[in-house]
C-alpha cells in the first residue's frame, strides 16, 4: 500500500490513532487530515469520529480506499472513568478500540496485545485488580475491551504474582537513582540512546564526571534534607564500565555518601569489551549487588554487524570473572529480532547462556527507534519476519522456564517487531527492584546525568511528571546547574510535599 490518510474530528489523538495504525501497516506512510486541509491522494482513507451517547461514547470508524467496499466499525463505551484525566484516557482507549476493530476487519490480523499500545500492560492489571475485580475477571476484561490475547493476559497475571512482596504502591518519600554514563566503547547500530563512543569522546570524560559529582553532590544534599529514603541506585547509560576502575570507584563512592541506605545498587557493565578484573572488584567494594553483562546475541557475525566490538568468547570471559568478583546477581540482556538471525541462532545463543547460568534474563525483542543507525539503513540489513522472532521469544521463554526463572517485568516499545514485548526473567530471590519500580511507575526516580529523565510519581492522580536532563554531553557540563534547579522543586518538597493515596 502507497499511503494512508487519517482523518479524525479529534486530531489530539493523532498519535495514539497512529500507533494503532502502525501495528497494521508498519512502515506506510501516514498522514493526518484536518478539515480545511486540501483533499489527500492517499490509498487508503481512515475516518474517526466520536459522539455522546448516555453516560459514554459511540465511537465510529470507516475505511475507504480506491478498489474496497468502504469499511465500518462501532464501538459503545459507557465506562468513562473519574475525573477530567481519567475521562480522557477512557475516551483515547475507546478511540484505539475502534481502529482497531476496523482495521482487524480490514486485514483479518489479530495483534497479540490487542488495542494496547504505548501503555504499560502490567500497570492496567494492577488498576483492574485495585477496581475490585479477580484476576479471572481482569484478564477478561483484557480480552473482551482490549482484544488482549489469553496467552497474553495469563503471562501479565504471573508477573503480577512474580512482583508480589517487591512491588511496592506506598512511595511516599521513597525514591529511585539513576546515575547514567553515555559512554559505550562503541556505537551499537541499533542504540537510540544518547550515548557516545569513547574512542572519539576521550577528551569529554573528565569534564563529564566533575560535572556528574557536582549534580550527584547538590542532589543527594537536597533529597536527604527533604527525607527522601532511596530504595534502589541504577548506574546505566551508555556502558558506567566505559570508565576507568579508578573513576568507577570514585563515582561509586560519591553516590553512597549522597543516596546512602538503597536495598540494590545495580551497574550496567553491558558491554564486555569494558570490564577486568579491577572494575569488578571496584564495583564489589562499593557495595554494587548487581551486574548486567550484554551478549544480544552469541552470534560472532551479528555482533560485529551490529557494531559490537566484542565476541561471544570476551562474554564467557567477563561472566567468569563477575562470578569469580562475587556477583551473585548477574542478568543478560538477548535482543530477539537481529538482523540475519534465524530461531537457530536464538536456539544457539541459549544453550551457550545456560552453560552460563545467569541469575536473571531480559529479552528484548528488536525496535527500529528514530534515533538509530538500523533505522537510517534499514534497507541494509535482512531483518527476520514477525513469525521467527516469535519462535525466538518463544525458545527463550522455554528456556528460562527450564532453568528456574519466571518472569517478573515487561514492558512495550514503539516500532517493536511483530507488535511483541520485552520481558525480565528471574530466578526466584534474584529480581530487580530497580526494574519493577520503573515499569510499575510506583516511585519516583531522580536521574542524574545527560539524558537522564526524572519521573515525580502522584499516584492519588495517576500521573507522571517528567523532568529532563538535557542528553547532550557538552550542554550538560555547561547547564548541570539549570538541570539541578530543574529538578530542586520536586526534590525540595514543594510540590510533593503531601502523603498521597495509595492505588493498590
Ligand atoms: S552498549 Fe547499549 S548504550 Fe552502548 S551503544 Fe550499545 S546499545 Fe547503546
Amino acid at each position: 500500500m502507497g499511503s494512508i490518510t487519517l482523518k479524525m474530528q479529534h486530531p489530539a489523538l493523532y498519535s495514539e490513532a497512529g500507533d494503532v495504525v502502525r501495528l497494521f501497516y508498519g512502515d506506510t506512510p501516514l498522514t493526518l487530515y484536518r478539515e480545511g486541509d486540501m483533499e489527500p491522494e492517499a490509498d487508503v482513507m481512515i475516518v474517526q469520529r466520536a459522539r455522546r451517547e448516555g453516560e459514554g461514547y459511540l465511537h465510529e470508524a470507516v475505511l475507504t480506499g480506491p478498489d474496497r467496499a468502504p469499511l465500518t466499525a462501532a464501538y459503545c463505551q459507557q465506562e468513562m472513568g473519574e475525573g477530567t484525566l481519567e475521562q480522557k484516557r477512557y475516551f483515547k482507549y475507546g478511540v484505539k478500540i475502534v481502529l482497531y476493530h476496523l482495521l482487524t476487519q480490514a486485514t483479518g490480523k489479530a495483534m497479540p496485545w490487542g488495542s494496547l499500545t504505548g501503555i504499560r500492560p502490567t500497570k492496567l492489571a494492577y488498576e483492574l485488580l485495585a477496581q475490585g475485580r479477580s484476576v479471572q475477571q481482569a484478564a477478561q476484561y483484557l480480552k473482551d475491551t482490549f482484544d488482549v490475547s489469553r496467552e497474553k493476559a495469563d503471562l501479565l497475571f504471573q508477573i503480577l504474582k512474580a512482583q508480589q512482596g517487591i512491588v511496592c504502591h506506598e512511595s511516599f518519600r521513597q525514591l529511585d537513582v539513576y546515575v547514567g554514563i553515555p559512554f559505550c566503547p562503541s556505537r551499537c547500530t541499533y542504540c537510540s540512546f544518547a550515548a557516545c563512543d569513547i574512542r572519539k569522546n576521550r577528551k569529554w570524560v573528565e569534564p563529564y564526571l566533575a560535572a556528574l559529582h557536582h549534580e550527584i553532590k547538590v542532589c543527594g544534599q537536597m533529597a536527604r534534607q527533604a527525607g527522601w529514603q532511596v530504595r534502589a541506585v541504577y548506574l546505566g547509560g551508555g556502558t558506567p564500565t566505559a570508565i576507568s576502575a579508578q573513576q568507577l570507584c570514585a563515582l561509586l563512592e560519591a553516590v553512597n555518601l549522597a543516596f546512602p541506605g538503597a536495598a540494590e545498587v545495580t551497574v550496567e557493565a553491558g558491554r564486555p569489551d569494558s570490564i577486568d578484573r579491577d572494575k569488578l572488584r571496584a564495583l564489589r567494594d562499593a557495595g554494587v549487588s548487581r551486574v548486567s553483562i550484554n551478549p544480544q546475541t552469541m552470534n560472532g557475525e551479528t555482533l560485529m554487524r551490529m557494531g559490537r566490538t566484542h565476541t561471544p568468547e570476551q562474554i564467557v570471559q567477563a561472566f567468569a570473572l563477575a562470578r569469580e568478583a562475587g556477583f551473585e546477581a548477574i542478568n543478560m540482556d538477548l535482543i530477539a529480532g537481529l538482523p540475519g538471525e534465524s530461531a537457530q541462532d536464538m536456539a544457539r545463543t541459549l544453550r551457550q547462556i545456560a552453560a552460563l547460568a545467569p541469575d536473571n534474563l531480559t529479552v528484548h525483542t528488536l525496535a527500529m527507534k528514530r534515533a538509530s543507525k538500523l533505522k537510517e539503513e534499514k534497507g541494509r540489513y535482512s531483518l527476520p519476519s514477525g513469525e521467527e522472532v516469535l519462535k525466538m521469544l518463544e525458545a527463550a521463554r522455554a528456556a528460562a522456564a527450564e532453568w528456574g526463572m519466571e518472569p517478573y517485568y515487561l514492558y512495550r516499545q514503539k516500532y517493536m517487531t511483530g507488535n511483541f514485548e520485552n520481558i525480565g526473567y528471574s530466578l526466584p530471590g534474584k529480581a530487580c527492584i530497580y526494574n519493577i519500580d520503573i515499569m510499575e511507575e510506583t516511585h519516583s526516580i531522580l536521574a542524574l546525568g545527560a539524558g537522564g529523565i526524572s519521573k515525580w510519581v502522584y499516584p492519588a492522580e495517576n500521573r507522571l511528571e517528567r523532568t529532563p536532563n538535557v542528553k547532550n554531553i557538552e550542554q550538560y557540563i555547561a547547564r548541570v546547574d539549570e538541570m539541578i534547579a530543574r529538578k530542586e522543586p520536586r526534590l525540595c518538597g514543594t510540590l510533593l510535599d503531601r502523603p498521597e493515596t495509595v492505588i493498590v
